[in-house]
């Protein structure tokens, strides 16, 4: 990777990285022209913030702290565990964040003092904010489902955060013999990608289809339905009958515990021994979010629709899967229309002027096979302080569309991939 990562040396000479070590530090430890504003995570909320910002105004000194040092993306990562695409295809520098003078600060960010607005980076490295973006994603709930754990997901990968685990899954699928039982188990409202647990079962139900012809595929649901039922319960019967079941909440599709030494998934009404299982877990916010006390009991973040400014705690802005956003999916599409409106919210707030408010548009396209998409799409505005969709706006992809819809519809998902990572990240 060519990208310039700063050393601790060179964050803490860096002008407006406003950094002192943890020990005891005098504030503001630099003059600051202009106020600093960093951002937590640097995904599809966080990094979209962080070049925003520097596009509405260059003088704005923006630090971007991201624990990784390279960026994966799950969009389109079912694919990779389908054999579609190799994991590469979703990895991006920050190469060109940095280009538009973005701070990166590498490391977690560990602390919040929302008293005294300053951060802990990695192992003690302060950051001053005047405006705080934190924009983590999600994390998993390890406390929610007996006998998940991280040692679990080693057995049992859920894989809803890309990488390795993209990659653990998609080694199992590969090993799996043919006529062997593939088990994923959906949990309940709210969670990262509506659609994305049926889309990957349907692209795992197009690998066995094509190599594996005996084997199956069981679908446990905590709900009663989901995003783009119909259209995926159509294509299901069209390209995958016999091979892919699901099984809804009222069928007895809830997960209550996993048992990882036998690979067995346990609801109300038996026990599914699989080959491969696919635990996709409960979700909340990154845990910076807890750690700044911008999270409530939900594990999600509430804010003011029009400035993403935390409910919770002032100065502090979340963005991304980590919001509660009213009717708008934890998708990166949302994430990056709502990195948007917070940037020329912060710029505004940063001058003392009012911010406008905004419309937010998402739209989530699923393949169901590699040339076979679909669609969900809706516009959002504030609407009494929650997210609410325009009514008539949206819609979903037609019902009796032909095959050749269907195709076009998967060459879109692919364009919009790409626009958006370059966007984003090129
Ligand atoms: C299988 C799958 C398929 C999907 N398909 C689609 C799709 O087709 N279309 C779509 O729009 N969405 C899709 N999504 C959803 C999309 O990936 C998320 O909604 C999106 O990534 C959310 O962006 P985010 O910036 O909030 O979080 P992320 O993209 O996860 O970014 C969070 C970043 O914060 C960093 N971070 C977290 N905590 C810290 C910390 N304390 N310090 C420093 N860095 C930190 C992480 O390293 C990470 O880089 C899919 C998701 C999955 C799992």
């Amino acid at each position: 990777m060519t990208r310039r990562a700063i050393t601790r040396r060179d964050f803490l000479a860096s002008s407006a990285a406003v950094a002192a070590s943890a020990a005891p530090m005098p504030r503001p430890a630099i003059a600051q022209a202009e106020p600093h504003v960093v951002v937590v995570g640097g995904g599809f909320a966080g990094a979209s913030v962080a070049r925003a910002l520097k596009q509405l105004d260059r003088r704005i000194p923006v630090t971007l702290v991201e624990a990784s040092r390279a960026f994966t993306a799950c969009p389109f990562s079912n694919g990779v565990i389908a054999g579609m695409r190799d994991l590469s295809a979703q990895q991006f520098s920050y190469e060109k964040v940095v280009a538009d003078g973005v701070v990166l600060a590498p490391g977690t960010a560990n602390l919040v003092d929302a008293q005294a607005r300053s951060l802990i980076v990695g192992d003690g490295v302060r950051l001053r904010y005047d405006r705080l973006v934190l924009a983590p994603g999600i994390d998993i709930r390890w406390d929610a489902l007996p006998g998940y754990d991280e040692a679990a997901a080693e057995r049992m990968p859920h894989a809803w955060k890309a990488g390795e685990q993209t990659l653990l899954l998609r080694r199992q699928l590969e090993a799996m013999e043919d006529g062997g039982l593939v088990v994923i188990s959906a949990p309940a409202n709210p969670f990262r990608c509506p659609p994305g647990p049926y889309e990957r079962a349907s692209l795992i139900a197009h690998y066995p289809k094509t190599k594996k012809p005996r084997s199956k595929l069981i679908v446990l649901d905590a709900k009663d339905a989901f995003s783009k039922q119909r259209l995926f319960q159509n294509a299901w019967k069209e390209l995958y009958p016999g091979l892919l079941e699901w099984v809804s909440l009222s069928s007895g599709g809830k997960v209550t515990a996993v048992e990882p030494a036998t690979n067995a998934l346990v609801t109300d009404f038996g026990r599914h021994q699989a080959k491969v299982a696919n635990v996709i877990p409960p979700q909340k916010a990154g845990r910076i979010a807890e750690l700044a006390g911008v999270a409530d009991r939900t594990g999600w973040c509430p804010i003011d629709p029009v400035t993403f400014e935390s409910k919770l705690v002032p100065n502090i802005h979340v963005v991304g899967d980590a919001t509660i956003a009213g009717g708008m999916p934890k998708s990166a599409f949302t994430a990056n229309a709502q990195a948007k409106v917070c940037a020329a919210a912060v710029a505004k707030l940063l001058r003392g002027e009012a911010p406008a408010e905004p419309k937010l548009i998402n739209t989530c396209y699923s393949l169901v096979a590699p040339d076979y998409g679909i669609h969900v799409a809706g516009v959002y505005r504030p609407v009494n302080g929650v997210l609410t969709e325009v009514e008539g706006s949206g819609g979903v992809s037609k019902a009796d569309a032909p095959r050749e819809v269907r195709a076009i519809e998967a060459t879109f998902a692919d364009s919009w991939f790409k626009t958006i990572t370059s966007e984003v990240f090129g």
